[in-house]
């Protein structure tokens, strides 16, 4: 029998999660709660829609012709479904399709070491270098997410950054400046790219009932990001 796993929702059409046109999956459930997130309702392990790995497969080859770069799974938590995860990142690989998951890393590296081996590639979402500031944000820290990069470089295979930009939170130049550092020391790391905050999910925390924190913060402005990128291009990276 196929296994099944808990879908938030499927983009046939993903133009930004990872390189070229891609397919994206919306893995339900996860269990951090982001201040900025804007698919709240991706949270519950127990919502979305129970689908077979098989069935998904097929559905996502048949869409194989217009998909330049591949097929990305991204959530609400990737990794917190790990066996429905691997399951379906075999099918898909099996055929040819280049797998890039989108995870915050908070699941321990070691717990889905199979998946961490075998994706082609990560699109790590560091919500803070500092543990204590992740923690406010996230309510966990950094250590997993730390943790799973560090294993990438040992297999050597490639991680993109994603790094959201949250004024009074993330927007703190001497933490960036720490974290280009940090990272500088990670040849597995391809590119930075960096996420202006927005408000587009403000309306699902309200329809969910959940306390919306950041109703008073507005996006950073374009000459922060600018200056931003300039601290990770000055430590090499390709940054977007
Ligand atoms: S990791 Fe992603 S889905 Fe989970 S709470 Fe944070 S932003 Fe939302």
């Amino acid at each position: 029998m196929s296994i099944t796993g808990r879908i938030h929702s499927l983009e046939s059409f993903g133009a930004v999660d990872g390189p070229g046109v891609r397919f994206v999956v919306f893995f339900q459930g996860c269990p951090l709660r982001c201040l900025f997130c804007h698919n709240p309702d991706s949270w519950d392990t127990n919502g979305g829609m129970l689908m077979e790995a098989d069935r998904l497969a097929e559905n996502i080859l048949s869409y194989k012709n217009y998909l330049s770069g591949g097929v990305t799974f991204s959530g609400g938590e990737p990794l917190l479904q790990s066996v429905f995860c691997e399951a379906l990142m075999d099918q898909l690989q099996e055929n040819g399709m280049h797998i890039a998951i989108d995870t915050s890393g908070a699941i321990p590296p070691e717990n889905v070491k199979n998946i961490l081996d075998k994706a082609d590639l990560l699109l790590l979402d560091i919500k803070s270098i500092d543990p204590t500031m992740c923690k406010t944000i996230t309510r966990m820290d950094n250590h997993n997410a730390l943790k799973t990069l560090q294993y990438r470089e040992k297999i050597g295979k490639p991680v993109w950054i994603r790094h959201v930009i949250l004024p009074d939170y993330t927007l703190d130049y001497p933490m960036l400046e720490q974290m280009a550092e940090k990272l500088q020391k990670f040849s597995c790391i391809e590119k930075i790219e960096l996420l202006p905050f927005h408000k587009m999910g403000e309306y699902k925390w309200e329809a969910l009932k959940e306390p919306y924190q950041l109703e008073k913060i507005e996006p950073p402005s374009k000459e922060d990001m600018e200056k931003i990128k300039e601290i990770f291009r000055k430590h090499h990276f390709e940054v977007s």
